[in-house]
């Protein structure tokens, strides 16, 4: 299918990008930046279209990143096909399609990181130590090499669309965090890089992640305050899938991702289960109290 708009520039060097991104601005133009660690599916397509939807210029970047993967995560297995993502960005609308080395993001061992505070410490931060400084440190590379800009966020990492919202505000960076929505599967899974773990039948058990979140927030709604009563619920759902095992369950007040005492207000319940190699994540908003 054919868009009608010229196939994006490919850039792999930081200089080489901030130079295209210069003159798009000196002419007045806005930039949108899309980050991706690649292999990209309807979802990072969802978050490429709003950033061409919204802007003049649209930045996405492919990099595995492998600060964020602790030894023994699947940095070296993580997928990765860049012909089929840059046809997929070309579709989706994008302009320029930023894919840097592992030299070029960080020529020398890094001394500098992020560091974050507690956002960072809970669910998927207590069983992945480091991972969202990891995370930090990259985005924050990203947002310094295209300047001002609105980037554009998947809901379905909610804890790390949260990090990355209050690491711009916190340290003023000239930057938009947009989130949206998570793109899913016909049977309720959403879509993810690491589906292409799944076999089979992990693969028909795996929707039981938003069948635990629907049951959750229906408690939640029906009046229930009790986290650990909410967290039970989504649990006992996940617990009917037999290859399915629970990393956590969380019911959590959405501004600080950490239980303290009856749910009220915004509240975002998120689950993450390993079905074999395959960790997934989901969550959802929901009203209480
Ligand atoms: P990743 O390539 O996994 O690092 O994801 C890149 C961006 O795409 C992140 O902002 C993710 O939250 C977002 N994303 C991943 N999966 C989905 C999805 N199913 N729906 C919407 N956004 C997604």
């Amino acid at each position: 299918m054919s868009t009608g708009r010229p196939a994006p520039e490919r850039e792999a060097t930081i200089r080489g990008l901030r130079a295209r991104l210069a003159e798009a601005r000196a002419a007045g133009r806005t930039v949108g930046l899309v980050p991706t660690m690649g292999f990209l599916h309807a979802g990072h397509c969802s978050l490429i279209e709003r950033a061409r939807a919204e802007n003049d210029v649209v930045v996405v970047s492919i990099f595995v990143n492998p600060l964020q993967f602790n030894p023994g995560e699947d940095f070296d297995d993580y997928p990765r096909d860049l012909d089929r993502d840059l046809e997929m960005c070309a579709r989706a609308g994008a302009d320029i399609v930023f894919v840097p080395g592992g030299q070029e993001m960080y020529p020398e061992p890094v001394a500098t990181t992020v560091r974050l505070g507690a956002l960072a410490d809970v669910l998927c931060g207590a069983s992945r130590a480091g991972h969202f400084d990891g995370v930090a440190t990259v985005v924050a590379k990203l947002f310094s090499i295209v300047g001002e800009c609105s980037a554009y966020f998947g809901e379905k990492d909610f804890q790390q669309l949260t990090i990355v919202s209050r690491m711009a505000a916190d340290l003023s960076l000239p930057v938009r965090v947009v989130g949206c929505p998570t793109v899913r599967e016909p049977d309720g899974l959403a879509l993810s890089s690491r589906n292409a773990y799944l076999g089979e039948a992990e693969r028909s058990q795996a929707p039981v992640l938003r069948r635990a979140l629907e049951a959750g927030a229906a408690l939640v709604q029906s009046g229930e305050t009790d986290a650990v009563a909410v967290e039970a619920e989504m649990a006992s759902v996940i617990a009917t899938a037999p290859l399915a095992e629970i990393d956590y369950t969380a019911a959590v007040p959405v501004s600080t991702l950490t239980a303290d005492g009856p749910l009220r207000g915004d509240v975002r319940l998120l689950v993450a289960v390993r079905f074999g190699k395959a960790r997934l994540i989901d969550n959802t908003g929901c009203r209480a109290g």
